[in-house]
């Protein structure tokens, strides 16, 4: 093990490759604290070549490699765990010194970056160019670029901009032989063969390690409206959404459905005020906006508000009166995300189905949840825009965490079975990782299990990259 680390310094200084376990102690921790085993070493390299010539290490020596981006996934699909036999001798590989923005071009409308570089740092730069770069969710404060196209991460824009990999005009991998394929196109048309680029996103590290990528960026938009409203129930969600966007069409960029169980989580957890008088069993948060000042949007919302409210789509709504209200409005949102993973017995799930079925999925899950363990606290919400809902359960207060961890594997199995009933699926956007292959491979069509396998099988034919992720 020594003699491995000895070598892979070598390759890349001492500052490349970490080996002391209280060095290596920050890249092994599990944010769902799952149970995880210690790598051989962590590597950082610095360049797309030091990235290669790791791979070609790793395959003459029969390491496997764990990429790693800003380890906030919440699959467990950057961490080895300590009950799998084939999490062993491997390397986690760290894109964590790769950040540099290499070029802004407002003409293409193109950013390149690096894969380490952190997703808030290149909405950052997209801002101070004029321009922006829309993906959001609240693990942007540390997820990279290379993670979130690894995982083609959703968040909160989905609706109006698509997820991670709509982002992406080109990438730059390095394969498991050890090739670098500079796919860093700028292209916005490009018909010539497969579209292999759209190959590593959502591969969670399985088939190559993203070094870079050419991303889009849009215009930026100079008027915004932000909303908290109340509903009855997800349908009216439904109702107020189509509504909002028979007035200002596709400036909606983000619908967000809370239940009033989420958002007691989240005041549980942060001090942010309610921005309602009262507590209503569902909310929304909503926001839409525009580069154009010949478009009303403010008249526009404000209209379609006091319409929903008049026919008692909406029971009560506050618009946000400055980019202060703004934040208080998004830092509840966020604080629910957080308060379920600072929850070490809450059961998370990540859900979609279509638009028009999330009513229905909440209210059926609801009632199995509660078959199986009556009392757990059922905690739904989510990107009700792109039918993504966060279903999590929470053990009844007289229920230990670990009794209540018992039943995740029957719990996890009734949401999932709601979710396919309805057309739906068992990840919309944290990917399968380590955590949820028992219920991907028994859930999966076998013809689309073998598609997914042949891939890999021709990509990564010694199962040198992420072994024990996803499959
Ligand atoms: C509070 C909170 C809220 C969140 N909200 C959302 C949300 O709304 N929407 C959402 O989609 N996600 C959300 N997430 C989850 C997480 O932020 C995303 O999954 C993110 O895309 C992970 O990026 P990362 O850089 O942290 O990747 P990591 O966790 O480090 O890795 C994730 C996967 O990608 C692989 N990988 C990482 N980098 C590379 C690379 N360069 N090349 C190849 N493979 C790579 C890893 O091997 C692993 O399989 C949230 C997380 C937190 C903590």
């Amino acid at each position: 093990m020594q003699e491995i680390a000895k070598q892979l310094q070598s390759l890349l200084g001492p500052r490349g490759c970490l080996d002391d376990p209280n060095d290596i102690a920050a890249y092994t921790s599990d944010l769902l604290a799952l149970k995880t085993a210690a790598p051989v070493c962590v590597v950082r390299p610095a360049t797309t070549a030091q990235v290669a010539a790791i791979v070609q290490y790793a395959r003459k020596s029969k390491l496997a490699i764990i990429p790693q981006g800003g380890h906030t996934g919440l699959s467990g699909g950057a961490v080895a765990l300590n009950d799998r036999d084939n999490d062993s001798d491997s390397v986690i590989l760290s894109l964590d010194r790769m950040t540099a923005i290499r070029e802004i071009d407002t003409n293409d409308n193109v950013m390149i970056v690096e894969a380490g570089a952190v997703l808030a740092n290149v909405q950052t730069a997209a801002r101070e160019a004029g321009r922006i770069f829309p993906l959001s969710h609240g693990g942007e404060a540390s997820s990279q670029i290379g993670g979130n196209l690894s995982t083609n991460s959703g968040g909160n824009n989905a609706l109006r901009y698509g997820t991670a990999r709509d982002q992406v005009l080109g990438i730059e991998v390095v394969l498991p032989s050890g090739e670098i394929w500079n796919g860093l196109r700028r292209l916005r048309k490009n018909t010539a063969g497969y579209d292999l680029k759209h190959l590593f996103m959502g591969a969670e590290g399985t088939l190559g390690i993203i070094t870079a990528a050419a991303l889009k960026l849009r215009p930026a938009p100079s008027y915004r409206e932000t909303a908290f409203v109340a509903l009855a129930h997800p349908q009216a969600g439904l109702e107020f959404l189509r509504l909002l966007q028979s007035h200002v069409g596709e400036a909606v960029t983000a619908f967000e459905l809370l239940s009033d169980t989420a958002i007691s989580a989240a005041l549980t957890l942060s001090r942010v005020r309610f921005p309602l008088q009262t507590r209503y069993p569902w909310c929304a948060l909503i926001e839409a906006d525009t580069p154009s000042s010949h478009f009303d949007i403010s008249g526009a919302i404000e209209e379609a508000l006091s319409g929903a409210l008049e026919g008692g789509m909406l029971l009560d709504a506050v618009i946000a009166q400055s980019e202060t209200q703004r934040d208080e409005f998004w830092h509840l949102r966020e604080s629910i995300a957080f308060a379920m993973i600072e929850d070490k017995s809450a059961l998370l799930s990540d859900t979609a189905v279509p638009v028009a079925k999330v009513a229905a999925f909440i209210s059926r899950a609801e009632a199995v949840i509660l078959q199986i363990v009556p009392g757990a606290r059922c905690v739904p919400f989510g990107h009700l825009g792109d039918g993504n809902i966060h279903f999590n359960v929470q053990r009844p207060e007289d229920m230990s965490g670990d009794t209540f961890k018992n039943h995740w594997p029957d719990l996890l199995d009734a949401i999932v079975k709601v979710s396919l009933s309805l057309g739906g699926t068992i990840s919309a956007e944290h990917g399968i990782g380590r955590t949820k292959q028992r219920i991907f491979s028994k859930t999966s069509a076998e013809v689309e299990l073998n598609l997914m396998r042949a891939l890999k099988a021709a990509i990564d034919p010694d199962e040198l990259m992420n072994p024990g992720a996803l499959f």
